[in-house]
């Protein structure tokens, strides 16, 4: 099998990048800095905000690939704040990398995707495409976008044989929820009031996740395309 994901370098990429790997898979990770990536990962660098990066990155990947069966489409950035927060600058970059991101490394795939046996494609959403959760409204409107955008690909291309199925991850112990504690006026209390807020009392291990990306792009969920799941310690459906 061999695998592209954007994003890899770091958080749920790298884990599900790393995942693939050690179940045999040739895995290339695409990333603004692909530093994080460790051996046998490849690295590619690229802007999935950004056309020309991802033409030749992507062109790159499956040259040294030699094909592609699996693309998770994982790379996001975040943002928050209600409807009013920042200026459109702010979203129209948001939807660059989150929705546009994902057009962008799709349709540069699509023809090797086309040519493989066991063709998949991964989207990573959000529990927050469904939750409706508070001052998060631009970065939910991008994973609403890219959950649609794969229940529609899903559709398109079930008749060539490509499944798309999309994950929707709740709080996960990455370094970007490392970055939003650190920022926090008091670290400790803002990760117990995240806790708080897990029906697990808990927050989800990038494994977790990792896991549930390499099932919907293995052989075993071979009839499973169109779908989300969640990986959320049930903070969206309880
Ligand atoms: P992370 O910040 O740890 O990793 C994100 C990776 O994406 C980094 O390596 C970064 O360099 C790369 N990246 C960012 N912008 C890029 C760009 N323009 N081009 C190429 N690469 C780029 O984040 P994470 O927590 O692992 O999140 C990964 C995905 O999971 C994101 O789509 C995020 O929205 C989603 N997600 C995360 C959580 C969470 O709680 N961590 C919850 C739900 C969904």
């Amino acid at each position: 099998m061999t695998a592209l994901v954007t994003g890899g370098a770091s958080g749920i990429g790298r884990a599900t990048a790393l995942l693939l790997a050690g179940r045999g898979a040739t895995v290339a990770v695409l990333d603004l800095d692909p530093s994080g990536a460790p051996d046998p990962l490849l690295r590619v660098r690229a802007d999935v905000a950004d056309d020309a990066s991802v033409a030749s990155a992507v062109a790159e990947a499956l040259d040294r690939l030699g094909g592609l069966d699996v693309l998770v489409n994982n790379a996001g950035i975040g943002a928050a704040g209600t409807v009013e927060a920042g200026g459109l600058d702010e979203w129209r970059r948001v939807l660059e990398v989150n929705l546009l991101g994902t057009v962008r490394v799709t349709r540069a795939a699509l023809p090797a995707l086309r040519a493989s046996a066991a063709a998949s494609i991964v989207v990573i959403g959000s529990i927050v495409a469904t939750a409706g959760l508070p001052e998060r409204a631009l970065y939910s409107a991008s994973k609403g976008a890219v959950t649609a955008l794969a229940r529609a690909m899903a559709a398109d291309h079930v008749g060539e044989g490509i499944r798309v199925n999309c994950v929707h991850p709740g709080t996960v112990d990455t370094p970007w929820i490392g970055r939003l504690l650190d920022a926090a006026a008091d670290p400790d209390a803002a990760l117990t009031a995240l806790r708080a807020r897990q029906p697990l009392g808990r927050l989800v291990s990038m494994d977790e996740v990792a896991h549930a990306v390499a099932y919907l792009a293995s052989p075993a969920a071979a009839s499973v395309t169109g779908t989300e799941l969640a990986v959320d310690g049930g903070m969206a459906g309880l």
